[in-house]
Order: C-alpha cells, then structure tokens, then sequence
C-alpha cells in the first residue's frame, strides 16, 4: 500500500484523550488485513538493515508491531511494560509527562552488554517516551542499532529528543 492508502485506514479521535489532542487510532490500520500486512513488511524491512539482534517493544502498541516485525525476521522479542506488569526482576526508569511522571520497567536480564536491538512504537510524538527507552535499555549495555515508528507526529520534533539514534517512521504527518 502507498503511503496516502495507509493513511486512510487511520481513524483521527479528536479531543481523546482529552482536549486539543487529536489521538490518531490505529485500530482501524489494525483491522484491515492489506493495511497490517503493509505497514508491517515496511517497518521490517527498514529495521532489517540495523541488523539488530532483539526488538524491544513498548506497552502496549509497540507489542503490536513489534511482535509481528520480530516474528518476520526471526527475531526475538523483549517487553518494556508500564510499572508493576513484569513477574521477574527489573530496572526502571521514570520520566516526565506532561503531568506527573510514569515508570517503564524491563527484566533485568533481558539484555546483555553489547546486544544491538530496534525499539519499536506504534507513534512518535514529543519523543519522551522513547527516549526513556533508550536509556533503559543503554544502562544494561545494550547498543540500540535504530528506533522505528508506523507514526511520526513531525511537527513536534521528537526527534530532536533522539539525537544521534537512527529514526525510522512508515508515515509522516
Ligand atoms: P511521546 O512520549 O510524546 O513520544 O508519546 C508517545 C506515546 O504516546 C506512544 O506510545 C503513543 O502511542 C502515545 N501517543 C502520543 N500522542 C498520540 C496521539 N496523538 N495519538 C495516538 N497515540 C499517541
């Protein structure tokens, strides 16, 4: 599918979940079969390339597309998950939203020093999230080959939070 043809099969929520944030819906992407099966086989094919060897997805649409893209490669999987979720033991990190703060934790020995892995996400928006993410997985000493979205909000420069990590994103808006 083209890029204009995906993006048709994404719903725009506005004012959810609260005032002024148009939430883009990616259940309607979800549901179409060609719409899966394309933004999938692009993420992989971009992620192939960073030859990583994991994908870290986060809680809870970067399971979504991170699963599948790992399952394409044949590579295995690894959940950051929201505070309190992993039965093992973790590391966290804890970061800023616009109010208060949130906690994203990860098994302790999930990586290794020197595992190379793509962060995925189902949207990039001021970077925050992501960002907490890269540090996460830098403490253990995992190298991050690349960070990949199906979504990138551009006009809020999350990327300027990710300097020096390779973005990938399959639709810009
Ligand atoms: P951020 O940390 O600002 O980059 O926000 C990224 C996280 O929030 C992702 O996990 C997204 O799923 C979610 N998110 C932020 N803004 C939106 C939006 N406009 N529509 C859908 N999800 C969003």
């Amino acid at each position: 599918m083209t890029s204009a043809q995906l993006k048709k099969t994404i719903r725009d929520i506005p004012d959810f979940p609260k005032k002024g944030i148009i939430f883009k819906d990616i259940t309607t992407l979800l549901k179409d079969p060609k719409a899966l099966k394309s933004s999938v086989d692009i993420l992989a094919k971009a992620v192939a390339k960073a030859k990583p060897k994991y994908i870290v997805g986060i809680e809870s649409r970067g399971f979504i597309f991170g699963t599948a893209v790992a399952y394409k490669l044949g590579l295995g999987f690894i959940p950051v998950r929201k505070k309190g979720k992993l039965p093992y033991k973790t590391t966290s990190v804890s970061y800023d939203l616009e109010y208060g703060t949130d906690t994203l934790e990860m098994h302790a020995d999930a990586l290794k020093k020197g595992d190379k892995v793509v962060v995925i996400d189902d949207l990039l928006a001021t970077g925050g999230t992501v960002a907490a993410v890269a540090k996460l997985v830098g403490g253990s000493g995992a190298k991050i080959a690349g960070v990949a979205f199906v979504i990138e909000l551009s006009f809020l420069n999350g990327r300027d939070k990710l300097k020096g990590l390779p973005v990938f994103s399959v639709l810009q808006y």
